[in-house]
């Protein structure tokens, strides 16, 4: 058969299906329409009973588009009885009720029942009525069983072979017949040890852009992330790509040429240079220039990271407020907390004097507006962060009555 989808290599059907009969079939358009509907479910055996027009028939050739084989085979029969006589299973579709003492049943039903019959080597047949008056209460007497579609009652008769696509395909699916094709084969689903890697991956990273605010939803926050890559049931090859995604990213973060972002040790040059020329401010201006702060706070030094780690972690400071780069005046303070008006200064290894001079005139200016400033040494929390943070929870009274 020609068109697309249409594969001459194929066997036709291994299945044997019911015989379809049309009673009286007025045009020869929806004969040939019906015999392909017929065909694209694997059905071969067609019965007419006094079609209304001569026979064969060209509009019904054209209208089967190449389902040529079924029309060739179809018998003629002078009338329903005739038709159906070698039959021991019959079953008459019709969107009416006709008030018959017999099972009604839907077309997914009929093939139910059909399928054990034809297995076992009965001939069952389907019978289609008229397309303008349908099937005559005496033809429905030869039924065994009525079908009936589950349809809109206010509009309830289909084209003919559009009725008996629904009943052939009904029949495919319960005879067993399945998808032609499928999706292409996938790699194998990834394992929990290249998920859980993966997961540590991706929130180390996003550890290090501080993803996770507030600190206080840190962990509902870990456990929707890991459960939208859990959901997708991500293959081998999915988390491969998914982790040189990642990877990417933060590599291009990190390599100044790509991200233009600096390293811990650019970002103490910047803090530094900064501290030499009055902070990042312009002449006339109260504060700093705009966007230093958000500059300063995507480029932490070493130990701001590593201290603000440990912070975020720990869970005395959550909901202490604690921010990082912040303007307060004219300066930008490394951490603050402004319901406690605490500051953490840290001091990094080496500074300039006016560096040194800089940060002493900062500290003085935040104590003469009641900030508590407690100044850590860059070298003491390298050394050891959570040591550290534990001065500043003491110097600040923070995590007492906890
Ligand atoms: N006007 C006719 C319907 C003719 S449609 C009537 O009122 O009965 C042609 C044939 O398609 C019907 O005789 C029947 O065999 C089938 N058919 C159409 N709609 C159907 C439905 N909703 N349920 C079952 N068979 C249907």
């Amino acid at each position: 058969m020609p068109g697309a989808g249409t594969d001459h290599t194929k066997e036709w059907s291994p299945f044997d299906g019911p015989i379809v009969v049309l009673v009286e079939p007025q045009l020869g358009e929806n004969i040939g329409t019906a015999a392909r509907a017929m065909a694209n479910f694997g059905l071969t055996r067609l019965r007419l009973v006094r079609p209304r027009d001569a026979w064969p028939n060209v509009h019904a050739r054209r209208a089967a588009s190449g389902a040529d084989a079924v029309l060739e085979s179809a018998t003629l029969y002078d009338n329903l009885p005739a038709a159906l006589a070698d039959c021991s299973f019959v079953l008459a579709t019709t969107a009416r009720a006709h008030d018959q003492a017999k099972p009604v049943i839907g077309p997914a039903e009929a093939a139910r029942e059909m399928a054990p019959r034809l297995a076992a080597g009965e001939t069952v047949a389907v019978v289609f009525g008229r397309e303008r008056w349908g099937l005559m209460n005496d033809e429905i007497g030869l039924a065994d069983c009525i079908v009936t579609f589950p349809v809109n009652p206010a509009f309830a008769s289909l084209n003919l072979a559009q009725a008996v696509l629904i009943v052939a395909y009904e029949w495919f699916k319960a005879a067993g017949g399945g998808l032609p094709f499928g999706m292409p084969a996938r790699s194998p689903p990834a394992g929990k040890e290249q998920l859980f890697a993966f997961f540590a991956t991706l929130e180390r990273e996003l550890e290090r852009v501080e993803f996770f605010r507030p600190p206080e939803k840190r962990d509902t926050m870990t456990i929707n992330l890991r459960n939208i890559f859990t959901r997708m049931a991500p293959t081998q090859q999915d988390i491969q790509t998914l982790h040189g995604v990642i990877t990417a990213i933060a590599e291009g973060r990190k390599g100044p040429a790509r991200g233009g972002v600096l390293d811990g040790r650019e970002a103490g040059m910047l803090r530094e240079l900064l501290a030499e020329h009055g902070g990042g401010r312009v002449p006339g201006e109260r504060g700093p220039v705009r966007g230093l702060s958000r500059l300063l706070r995507r480029n932490p030094t070493d130990a701001e990271r590593a201290l603000w780690e440990a912070l975020t972690k720990d869970r005395r400071f959550a909901g202490c407020g604690f921010k990082r780069a912040v303007p307060i005046g004219p300066h930008i303070v490394d951490i603050v907390s402004f319901p406690l008006r605490a500051v953490i200064d840290l001091v990094p290894a080496t500074e300039s004097p006016e560096a040194a001079e800089a940060r002493a005139g900062k500290r003085a200016w935040l104590k003469t507006r009641d900030y508590r400033v407690c100044e850590v040494k860059a070298s003491e929390v390298e050394a050891d962060a959570v040591a550290a943070l534990e001065r500043i929870a003491r110097e600040f009274g923070i995590g007492k009555t906890a």
